[in-house]
């Protein structure tokens, strides 16, 4: 009978995606109705009125600079909180640091806005954590007076972390989710090296960080084409912390295209194309652009699953760049510049994949394939997560050379036998709950 179950399934999947029924949690597509282009806009328009908001600006001027902006977020943030049912609470989180001969010249207490809305499950320690850099640079990133929008880079991911607070703070989630404006980006990525560290000596059980920044221009610089309906999300090849020994058991079993943020970054894309109309999400295989770092790199780096987000098409005479007009060009980072529904797609995006996870059972545990003799079937059984419940599994399906998962087959049970050799698919397993949240997959140990 089971195996009947399980040809059945096989056989309503097509070649490119699985038909197995997968709906929208309604109160997620609610939530996602909520993102409002005039609230990002309001947004982004406060934070370029603070004149600049670089790192080494002055930290006390109540009306411009750093400190004024974090000092804004934070209040706003302490608003939202008031509708969270005492879940939500927000800190500046500061650290002291000294000259490093690079892009800081003084002594800097660097502080990055963090906003916690707790889970509702007291047991449940997994962290899903939003970010966006409230910092950013002229044409010299030590110029800490003369004025700098930085209207995309990066106040609109900051307006998307804060617009999902706004909105996520009025729900219930099984797991926490962490909503941070960060500082020091431009000066180094101090802002995320001093956050990640700090998850990691708590040992916060961190299960993805989706990095915002540079998400709401249309169009780049080298052509008219207005593009506002794809958005990049960048995640590594081969995990960067690996050990030796581990980096051994990639290379063996191939699984080099299926570290924790190409999961996370898969898992993007397939909940993000299913609430969010009119937007491809365009997946990147490599850490970041050419040459060039976001806040996500300090978590990789220590062992976590996170992606940069960022928008299709750049454009280079507004990033980094003075205001001014030269030979009829404009060039800077200001608000004219964004497209506000572009934004709103690409904050929805987000929204849906943070309360995805938050809602979702964690991960199955002890996944595993067997491997006890050769066959040209595969065993892959598991046990129930840690967390959640859970209405059943999904098991994933890909050829070796596909860039995604092609059948999802959904069973009630805690093993599934599959007419597919382990020489030439891929496999890994969800755990979905009764409002169909599914979790970031597992990719099966070996089972002897
Ligand atoms: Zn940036």
């Amino acid at each position: 009978m089971k195996l009947l179950f399980i040809i059945t399934a096989l056989l309503i999947c097509n070649t490119s995606f699985c038909q197995t029924i997968i709906g929208r949690d309604t109160e997620i597509e609610e939530m996602v109705k909520e993102v409002s282009p005039d609230s990002l806009r309001s947004y982004i328009k406060t934070m370029v009125s603070f004149g600049t908001r670089n790192t080494l600006s002055s930290g006390t001027d109540p009306k411009r600079g750093i400190g004024a902006a974090r000092n804004w977020v934070l209040s706003r943030f302490n608003e939202m909180a008031k509708q969270s049912n005492g879940r939500l609470s927000a800190i500046i989180d500061t650290t002291t640091l000294q000259p490093d001969g690079k892009r800081v010249d003084v002594p800097l207490l660097l502080g990055n806005v963090v906003a916690t809305l707790k889970g509702t499950d007291p047991n449940d320690n997994r962290i899903f954590i939003i970010s966006g850099h409230l910092d950013n640079m002229r044409s010299n990133v030590m110029d800490r007076t003369g004025d700098a929008p930085g209207a995309n880079d990066d106040a609109s991911g900051v307006s998307a972390v804060m617009e999902c607070a706004r909105i996520m703070s009025k729900h219930n989630f099984s797991a926490t989710v962490i909503f941070v404006a960060v500082s020091g980006e431009e000066q180094g990525l101090l802002g995320s090296a001093f956050m990640s560290e700090k998850a990691k000596k708590q040992n916060w059980n961190v299960e993805a960080v989706l990095n915002n920044d540079i998400m709401g221009s249309n169009n780049s610089n080298e052509t008219n084409i207005i593009d506002n309906t794809r958005i990049r999300v960048f995640s590594e090849g081969l995990p960067a912390y690996e050990t030796e020994k581990n980096a051994a058991t990639i290379r063996n079993l191939g699984l080099e295209n299926d570290g924790k943020a190409r999961q996370l970054a898969r898992y993007v894309k397939e909940i993000g194309e299913r609430y969010v109309d009119n937007l491809q999400i365009v997946l990147i295989y490599r850490n970041d652009r050419f040459l060039r770092g976001g806040d996500h790199t300090p978590y990789v780096q220590r062992g976590y699953a996170a992606v940069r987000i960022t928008e299709m098409n750049e454009n280079y005479t507004r990033q980094h760049q003075d205001v001014r007009t030269e030979n009829g060009i404009q060039y800077g980072d200001i608000i004219d510049h964004i497209d506000f529904e572009y934004l709103r797609k690409n904050t929805a995006m987000n929204l849906c994949n943070l309360s995805s996870l938050a809602k979702a059972p964690s991960m199955p545990d002890s996944v595993k394939m067997d491997v006890k003799k050769l066959s040209n079937s595969t065993y892959l059984y598991w046990q129930a997560p840690k967390y959640g419940k859970v209405k059943g599994y999904y098991v994933l399906v890909r050829e070796t050379t596909s860039a995604f998962w092609q059948k999802k087959i959904f069973t009630t049970g805690l093993e599934m036998r599959l007419p597919y050799s382990k020489d030439n698919y891929f496999f890994a397993v969800q755990a979905v709950n009764e409002a169909g949240n599914e979790s970031l997959p597992v990719v099966p140990g070996v089972g002897r």
